[in-house]
């Protein structure tokens, strides 16, 4: 369904781009470094322009953002869904009243897929796509139990506590020392023997869902690297700290998910916030290129700007790459 509708979708995304998005095998590809050059040479050297344009005429010059995406490139994920890790808050409103939310993990591989969809119909324009099914080459989605088999109940909720209890601009090191020690390391190939994320070439990106990852906080990542956590309660309110509750999915409800600002809820959607954190591990920071609704920094995060698209596709052939033809 999200393939055949791809274009429709680019195009209300408002996203230019001229080819479609073919799979086709990977290699390297040429980036188009020649495509700035012939403006701004003759910008500064008038002098030589007639001589630099016959020059800059004989180059390899192709539209930039064409060329770029071109190929697809096909990035293996393993999204990791955390369970037994049940996270209890208590919030006291301004009335004075206790609030208690448990909170533990109702995403399912099915809603998951779907998610997923999304969060590559969003990456698509930069001509990356996500894969999770293993027989594509893929890391899979899996329900995962917190900490492995060798965790004892009682420090799978101590650790659940720390994330309950943390807030923005906490010391804790929750990415080296309390997310990774939640995920079974069974699962994922960059974690070592000191329980940490640490492998400097991993096979695949590492996306965990865990029922919260702290308060007014929706998802951390490594910049760039191959892994990201993401929550699926949030007591983020637009802008303030509300109650935890669980969040939308998907950017819109409905068959035919339509991405676009009025469609976007106000609590945020698990699947931007992924491809968001995404984006991190493809080394982009928060910068909006001029768009109220970029990925990265938007008031609503759905669009790449072309800089951006550049850099993460720089960063994404870097590796890891999906190697299968498919
Ligand atoms: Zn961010």
């Amino acid at each position: 369904m999200w393939r055949a509708g791809r274009e429709s979708l680019a195009h209300r995304l408002l996203v230019r781009y001229s080819s479609p998005h073919k799979f086709t095998p990977i290699k390297g590809i040429h980036l188009g470094r020649f495509a700035g050059s012939p403006a701004s040479r003759t910008s500064i050297m008038n002098t030589l322009r007639i001589t630099l344009l016959a020059l800059c005429s004989l180059l390899p010059i192709t539209p930039l953002q064409s060329s770029e995406v071109d190929q697809t490139l096909h990035l293996p994920l393993r999204v990791h869904l955390i369970t037994g890790a049940e996270m209890v808050r208590e919030t006291t409103g301004p009335d004075g009243k206790t609030e208690q939310t448990v909170m533990n993990m109702p995403v399912t591989v099915e809603a998951a897929t779907a998610i997923i969809e999304q969060v590559n119909a969003i990456w698509a324009p930069a001509g990356i796509n996500w894969v999770t099914r293993p027989e594509e080459g893929g890391g899979g989605i899996l329900m995962e139990k917190a900490g492995g088999d060798g965790m004892s109940a009682e420090r799978r909720d101590t650790l659940a506590r720390k994330v309950v209890g943390r807030m923005r601009g906490s010391k804790i090191r929750y990415m080296d020392l309390v997310f990774p020690a939640l995920a079974d390391p069974a699962n994922n190939e960059t974690i070592g023997n000191d329980g940490r994320f640490n492998r400097q070439t991993p096979e695949m990106y590492h996306l965990y869902l865990f029922p919260y990852v702290g308060q007014t906080l929706q998802g951390t990542a490594k910049l760039p690297g191959c892994f990201a956590v993401v929550g699926v309660f949030s007591d983020k309110k637009p802008n303030q700290p509300g109650y935890p509750k669980p969040r939308p999915h998907l950017v819109s409800g409905k068959a035919e998910p339509v991405l676009s600002i009025p469609n976007f809820p106000a609590a945020g959607c698990l699947s931007a916030t992924i491809a968001h954190e995404l984006g991190h591990n493809l080394s982009l920071v928060h910068v909006d290129e001029g768009m109220e609704d970029n990925l990265m920094k938007g008031r609503v995060k759905l669009r790449l700007g072309p800089n951006q698209i550049k850099q993460a596709r720089t960063q994404a052939m870097k590796g890891p790459l999906v190697k299968a033809n498919h």
